[in-house]
């Protein structure tokens, strides 16, 4: 049900607790507002008409300020044939239509063409700007909205980033840590936030208090990954990219080893004696003689990032260059077989800034206990406190989100593990998170529409590939109440 009402235009709609601006008036059935609405849909277009005053198209225009940059809006035909007394429309009979001011998209504007009807329309940024409700995510940021987001920063005593030239298709990857995870371990997380080294997790969002930004450049080529997504596993399985790790590195000339690590760690930041660690770790890896968990933190990222350096050189420099003698047809087939796992992994953990919010997991970590978080019968998982997340927590996520907007120059894509990884299934954090919670509070820190969303839509249950949100409704034993 619309809910409709007879009323002028709010002009403004910031801070108002409506959703989205309305202008609203009333129409004939056969004016060609109608005629578009059925177009277009209810989502449709006519910014700035007005039932209560008259005016043009181009006056309505004005008054609603669109700032300099806007998209090209057609301005040199009204919405119909003006009538001799210049108003746009007559009111011809009590039957209220809400219209809404949005952005029209580029099928929107030939639906529009055929009906010859040119409509004056704003950019995403001022529909933003003036509370209106839309999906953000890889938007870009308007100049106003940085130094917005640089105050808001700034008075949450948040340090603001680099801002990178291009990040493609930035993500905003939301966990849970499933383990309460204490102030001590997220400091020594901080701490070790440096190239290999670490969980390469960019930001520890704790039930009580600040958010710890752990790796602050973001957005790094460089860091572990947190997810199999980042791993590449859809391309290549873990053993059997490990194995051509290692047949590479083994046909590869010993004097170009050591340079290849060198390469594969600079820029890092770690100390000489980080770096000897990682290195002997790397070496470790490749022999095989040191099982997974006893490699020194870093080592393996290490080994995957130096072989890359060494297929690097390869491609550019020619096999020859860097192949054992004799070894560079398989030395080629070996950097062959990793070439889209190095490409897609570089993409992706670039792409993606991760975050983890603090949450309980299960009762007993012994591994002979069911581990599985993910079962909402598993008698070893720890419900969730009431709420699941704290308010605190939810504030925290928004500013280290708008940070990485910041840093993207747009809105990163909120998304979250049990989306990412649904293609492999196992993972499915966070669980009980309320997702439009978060994106109202990121909306109402910079004054857009309650509503708008910033990346995957809210979808509660517990299938992956369809829902977006763990939730296990309808018992809601581990969310402890229903699903928002
Ligand atoms: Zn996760």
């Amino acid at each position: 049900m619309g809910h409709r009402q007879q009323s002028s235009a709010s002009r403004s709609p910031r801070g108002s607790a409506r959703s989205a601006p309305k202008l609203l008036r009333r129409a004939h059935h056969a004016d060609p507002l109608l005629q578009l609405q059925r177009a277009v849909g209810n989502q449709a277009v006519l910014a700035l008409l007005r039932s209560d005053a008259p005016g043009s198209v181009e006056t309505a225009l004005e008054e609603s300020g669109p700032e300099a940059g806007d998209r090209p809006v057609a301005q040199t035909q009204p919405l119909s044939a003006p009538p001799q007394d210049g108003r746009i429309l007559q009111k011809k009979d009590e039957d209220p239509v809400d219209i809404d001011l949005v952005p029209v998209s580029p099928e929107q504007k030939k639906e529009l063409d055929k009906l010859g009807v040119r409509l004056p329309a704003v950019s995403d940024e001022t529909w933003r700007s003036i509370g209106g409700v839309a999906d953000n995510a890889e938007k870009t940021l308007s100049e106003p909205e940085k130094k917005g987001i640089e105050a808001l920063l700034n008075k949450h005593s948040v340090a603001a980033g680099t801002p990178l030239a291009t990040v493609t298709g930035p993500k905003f990857l939301l966990h849970d840590t499933s383990a309460l995870v204490g102030a001590p371990a997220i400091e020594k997380e901080r701490k070790k936030g440096r190239g290999p080294l670490g969980k390469g997790v960019s930001a520890w969002i704790p039930a009580a208090g600040d958010a710890t930004i752990a790796r602050p450049d973001f957005f790094e080529t460089k860091r572990p990954s947190t997810t199999e997504f980042e791993k590449g596993i859809d391309i290549i399985k873990q053993a059997d990219r490990e194995q051509a790790l290692r047949d590479i590195w083994n046909v590869a000339k010993n004097a170009e080893k050591e340079p290849a690590m060198d390469r594969a760690l600079a820029g890092t930041g770690l100390v000489e004696k980080e770096v000897k660690t990682v290195k002997a770790g790397a070496e470790s890896f490749f022999k095989g003689t040191v099982a997974d968990d006893d490699l020194p933190d870093g080592s393996k990222s290490t080994a995957a990032w130096a072989v890359g350096e060494l297929c690097a050189k390869a491609e550019k420099d020619g096999a020859a260059k860097v192949a054992a003698d004799k070894k560079e047809p398989d030395f080629d087939a070996g950097c062959k077989k990793l070439s889209t796992y190095f490409k897609e992994r570089a993409a992706r953990v670039s792409s993606i800034v991760g975050v983890e919010i603090v949450q309980v997991g299960v009762k007993d970590p012994d591994k002979k206990k069911n581990q599985n978080i993910c079962d909402p019968r598993n008698p070893n998982v720890v419900p969730m406190p009431s709420p699941p997340y704290s308010d605190s927590q939810y504030a925290n996520i928004a500013l280290v989100y708008l940070r990485a907007a910041l840093i993207a120059g747009r809105f990163p894509e909120v998304t979250t593990h049990f989306v990412v990884d649904a293609f492999e299934r196992g993972h499915c954090d966070p669980r009980c998170f309320d997702l439009q919670k978060l994106y109202d509070t990121i909306a109402a820190l910079l004054g857009h529409g309650k509503g708008s969303t910033y990346g995957v839509k809210s979808s509660y249950g517990l299938t992956w590939g369809t829902n977006t949100i763990w939730w296990d409704a309808p018992d809601n034993k581990i969310c402890g109440t229903p699903h928002p």
